[in-house]
């Protein structure tokens, strides 16, 4: 019944037509940054369908560019960039996707757990606490606390959760990979030795270990204070991504990116409207009335 109502309302702010005017309008001459996390393969293909017919996708280095000449110019109108957080090992079936329909995503990898039977702390199977109450511990209680449900960063399961260094290699010829950590913690919540080391760490293997020019950060669950935005800098990063919603021009601040999350959605309509910026618009809108 929830399932069914949500579908109508995005059914119905889809016919509003408001989601056309706004990306005819203001969303027309900005940069629209979208998150994906583990898209389903049906999913996917309506997708990218939709999104590659209705905006022009480009590459994040391309917007990166952009910004360094400061050139709009280098810009198309309706501009998108499409990112996929995590490195989620099902990542690697889009992959005839991305080429069918000329996308050059950029996938996060958290450089810990790729390639290895590790698994992300937040799919750990746990009775009490749930993601958000773990989200609000700092790092250290927060591994304890996985730890006493059989869950450590480092341990290896049967089975792996994310891409293997093969299909991470044969996708890198098409698909732009870049960091997201190494062990994907709340930045935010982590004391200044982990930070640091998770975000260096991570540009660091992801160079030497697969030959990559890491230049961006995904911060995860896109906790990050002013601390891991120095931290980054002062490894070589270019730019971070944030889970912010909104959209970008030249003028951003390069560290502080926003994005719009579709949450991974099945439903066309929800993509549409929350690809538009429409959601995030009526989310601020409610928020500042209330
Ligand atoms: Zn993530």
């Amino acid at each position: 019944m929830k399932n069914s109502l949500k579908k109508l309302v995005f059914k119905l702010l889809r016919y509003t037509c408001i989601p056309l005017l706004i990306r005819e309008s203001w969303q027309k001459n900005k940069v629209t940054i979208l998150t994906f996390h583990d898209l389903s393969l049906p999913s996917a293909e309506r997708t990218f369908k939709y999104l590659s017919k209705n905006y022009h996708i480009i590459p994040l280095n391309l917007f990166l560019k952009a910004c360094e000449l400061q050139d709009p110019k280098m810009l198309p109108s309706k501009a998108m960039v499409i990112t996929f957080d995590d490195g989620h090992k099902n990542n690697y079936h889009l992959l005839e996707l991305f080429k069918k329909y000329h996308i050059h995503p950029t996938i996060f990898l958290c450089s810990g757990i790729i390639n290895s039977n590790r698994h992300f702390w937040f799919l750990h199977q746990r009775n009490s606490l749930s993601i958000n109450e773990l989200k609000k511990l700092s790092s250290k209680e927060k591994w304890k606390y996985l730890e006493t449900t059989g869950f450590l960063p480092e341990k290896e399961f049967d089975d792996p959760q994310a891409l293997s260094k093969s299909q991470i290699m044969e996708m890198s010829k098409f698909i732009d990979m870049q960091a997201h950590t190494v062990f994907h913690p709340c930045l935010s919540k982590s004391d200044d030795y982990e930070s640091r080391k998770e975000i260096s760490d991570s540009k660091a293997m992801l160079e030497t270990e697969y030959g990559f020019n890491i230049r961006a950060l995904a911060y995860p669950n896109g906790d990050y204070t002013h601390r891991e935005i120095e931290f980054a800098k002062e490894v070589g990063f270019a730019c971070g991504l944030t889970v912010k919603s909104g959209f970008n021009t030249i003028h951003s601040d390069l560290f502080q990116l926003k994005r719009l999350d579709p949450d991974d959605s099945e439903d066309i309509n929800e993509l549409i409207v929350k690809s538009s910026g429409m959601w995030f618009l009526l989310k601020n809108l409610f928020s500042s009335l209330s």
